[in-house]
């Protein structure tokens, strides 16, 4: 019979944009034993990871709880649950997750409206707003931090005016959370779906998200709960068009993440475990001193890659704080420089996609990742390796310009 080796990954240094490295905490958090889900000692984390994702969010929502499943399951379950066949939805694309969006809603039978910018740049508030006016869409389906572009489009303009215009806004803040500041409340966005492998570094496969009593509202309309779970008495109400998916029907969910404690689907224990940890190191850390940390990590990175030299991609004054995209020089393999990275360094960075694909790389400054060690080391590698592949950065540049970032002083 074939022998299959202990498990034994390497110990990275992971500066992509999602999944990044993981604190040794939010590790141990997920080797605890399993409890049953309707155990009061479990309910009783459900509940205080509610309450931690509130202020998260910076929402007084009254849900806020994670759905299982990678961050893309927290934006089909709230594109699924408040879209019906044929509800217009206008979708603003800048890149690659803009297209998701599009491709979920069109999935939940949407007539989708989308509104296109060329790559490296966001929205004019403006731009967004007269479509709006002219489209009249039920929802609009955004995002805020977007990953394959490293840009960052401002919101809260756009929460404004779909409140007044009673739109439904639904924001893709994946990438964002925990990283760079989100204003649920202050900016009136409506649904704002989270991912756990970015900044918040928990491991990949839960999506937090928050709602507000507009969406709730929509979601109650349409409800049907399973028929071997429904409460007795509780009818089928004929005329309504439930949500497609079982699975991901906020209805059910919320009855789920309530005192009902409705049985739903299983709850992924140790995922909790991960999330209530990598909650609680935010909250310690305190959410403005992580903004700015992010903030301080990303300013010696750039000054790093401005002193070799590089080109940067995109409007800089739209920057993502925890992405910076590096042009690839012509001539050099965009592949070959990151498989000499990883082979010899340990170092992980990104490619892109689509138009973008070969053309940048996409280093990731986000969570546990974002450190002084790893953005000195990524550096000092970065040069070693262009320097195999002929481009002439000037050799030192790049770390002593983040040293002096960070107040390096002998
Ligand atoms: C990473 C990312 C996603 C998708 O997350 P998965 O966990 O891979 O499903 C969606 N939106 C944005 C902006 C992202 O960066």
């Amino acid at each position: 019979m074939k022998r299959y080796n202990d498990l034994a990954p390497s110990l990275r240094t992971i500066m992509t944009p999602g999944p990044v490295e993981v604190d040794p905490r939010v590790l141990r958090a997920m080797s605890y034993p399993i409890l049953g889900q309707f155990d009061p000692e479990f309910t009783g984390i459900m509940n205080e990871t509610m309450e931690m994702l509130r202020l998260l969010f910076r929402t007084t929502n009254q849900w806020a709880y994670p759905v299982d499943g990678t961050s893309r399951s927290g934006l089909e379950a709230v594109l699924c649950s408040i879209i019906e066949p044929g509800d217009k939805v206008l979708v603003p694309i800048f890149g690659r997750f803009g297209y998701l969006l599009q491709e979920i809603a069109e999935r939940c039978g949407a007539q989708v409206v989308v509104l296109e910018k060329e790559w490296g740049t966001v929205f004019e508030p403006e731009e967004i707003i007269r479509a709006m006016e002219r489209e009249r869409p039920a929802v609009v389906a955004l995002v805020h931090g977007e990953t394959s572009t490293g840009r960052l489009q401002p919101l809260a303009e756009i929460g404004q005016a779909c409140r007044k215009q009673d739109v439904l806004l639904v924001v893709d803040a994946v990438a964002t959370i925990g990283g760079v500041p989100v204003e649920t409340d202050a900016w009136q966005l409506d649904a704002v779906i989270g991912g756990t492998q970015k900044c918040l570094s928990v491991p990949s496969g839960m999506s937090p998200l928050t709602y507000n009593d507009r969406i709730e509202r929509k979601i109650l309309s349409r409800k049907k709960t399973e028929r071997g779970i429904a409460p007795p008495g509780e009818v089928f109400r004929e005329g309504i068009v439930p949500v497609r998916s079982n699975y991901f029907d906020l209805g059910m969910l919320q009855d789920y993440w309530s005192p009902a404690r409705l049985n739903h689907h299983t709850e992924a224990t140790t995922m909790l475990y991960a999330l209530r940890e990598g909650l609680r190191l935010v909250l310690e850390e305190g959410l403005e001193e992580r903004f700015a940390r992010h903030i301080l990590h990303e300013r010696a990175l750039m000054a790093g890659l401005y002193a070799m030299n590089l080109e940067l991609y995109g409007d800089l004054a739209c920057k993502l704080p925890v992405v910076a995209c590096v042009l690839v020089p012509d001539g050099v393999s965009e592949e070959g420089v990151r498989r000499m990275l990883l082979e010899h360094f340990g170092i992980e960075i990104a490619g892109s996609f689509g138009p973008l694909k070969g053309k940048i790389w996409r280093i990731g400054t986000m969570g546990f990742s974002a450190r002084e060690k790893n953005v000195l080391h990524f550096l000092g590698a970065f040069e070693a390796v262009l320097l195999r592949h002929g481009v002439q950065v000037p050799a030192g540049a790049g770390v002593q310009a983040a040293l002096q970032v960070y107040g390096a002083v002998p």
